[in-house]
């Protein structure tokens, strides 16, 4: 083991610990029922450097929610089967307004800022699934992320899903306003069954890690040397994860952690430190904004330790 490796593993345990001992952690997700049954003093923190080195600490290993991250993956897919096409579906603008916001659909005629905002990924996953049945989808969006993390045993929490799916007003909110203009290929009930399915898939930080590296790395997959995506295509997916991953927390969490970077409501965190690491977070408290709250304060440590931040030490 090299010398840089000991002391990522260092400072990794040593946040993790620091962690464990904040009070401060934010609130569970309420609003999808099952999310809010979530010990809130979990905590995870894996990173995967650019040898392959994988650094540990904490609940590692324990499955949660990715929910929202899982739309790098949908966006990765979307990007390979339409490829510029889908900018004519979504922008890649941040948005400055909460993840569920409605307000912006109205002017901007259906079609949502970015990617990661709700309306932003149901309109992805619609694009995706035409030509497809909704179970096929998520089979091969499973065995994507399954393929970039090695790891076959990564599955859906039916449980997770179903819950949301009771309680997703919003989105069908959102799902209906759009395809009221057009926007939407796919009858709505598929569409949303599928989103809520995908935001569903239950990961560790370390399968989440794993499954980061090719955007560390130029868009290739460490373990085949396959090319995932093209490294222009790579450096695209990190500009839009650096400006619209946080919501209307972007800015502050690149201020903050600078780092491309994408949040979900089950307290995970992925970061990419480019030609670096990938690193995976997990805390289940969020803030105001629906991000993890210690997952963020992980990071900052973790980058300003490292000097990893994309905009210098
Ligand atoms: N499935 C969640 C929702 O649609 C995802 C939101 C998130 O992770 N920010 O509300």
């Amino acid at each position: 083991m090299t010398i840089a490796t000991r002391e990522l593993e260092r400072v990794v345990r040593e946040i993790a610990d620091e962690m464990s001992a904040r009070p401060d952690r934010g609130e569970v997700a309420g609003y999808i029922p099952e999310l809010a049954r979530v010990d809130r003093n979990a905590f995870g923190l894996v990173v995967v450097d650019d040898a392959g080195n994988v650094a540990a600490a904490g609940d590692c290993d324990v499955p949660f929610s990715i929910q929202s991250i899982s739309k790098v993956f949908t966006l990765t897919l979307a990007l390979g089967k339409a490829g510029d096409r889908l900018w004519q579906r979504v922008g890649r603008e941040p948005s400055g307004s909460p993840f569920n916001s409605i307000v912006q659909l109205e002017y901007e005629r259906g079609r949502p800022r970015n990617p990661f905002i709700n309306a932003g990924a149901i309109a992805v996953t619609d694009l995706i699934l035409s030509g497809h049945q909704p179970r096929e989808l998520l089979g091969e969006i499973v065995r994507f992320m399954q393929f970039l993390s090695d790891d076959d045993s990564i599955g859906i929490d039916e449980a997770v899903a179903a819950s949301e799916q009771r309680s997703g007003f919003r989105n069908a909110a959102l799902a209906n306003y759009m395809k009221s203009f057009g926007m939407l290929e796919n009858p709505i009930d598929y569409t949303l069954g599928v989103y809520f399915h995908h935001c569903a898939i239950a990961m560790s930080c370390r399968q989440l890690a794993m499954a980061g590296r090719f955007l560390a790395h130029l868009g290739r997959h460490p373990t085949t040397g396959l090319s995932v995506v093209q490294p222009e295509r790579a450096r695209r997916i990190n500009a839009v994860m650096l400006m619209c991953g946080h919501y209307d927390g972007s800015g502050e969490f690149a201020y903050r952690v600078g780092l491309p970077a994408k949040s979900g409501v089950g307290g995970g965190i992925l970061a990419i430190a480019p030609g670096k690491a990938s690193i995976a977070v997990w805390s289940p408290g969020l803030d105001a904004n629906g991000n993890s709250y210690l997952g963020r304060v992980a990071l900052e440590a973790l980058t300003k330790r490292m000097g990893w931040s994309v905009f210098g030490a």
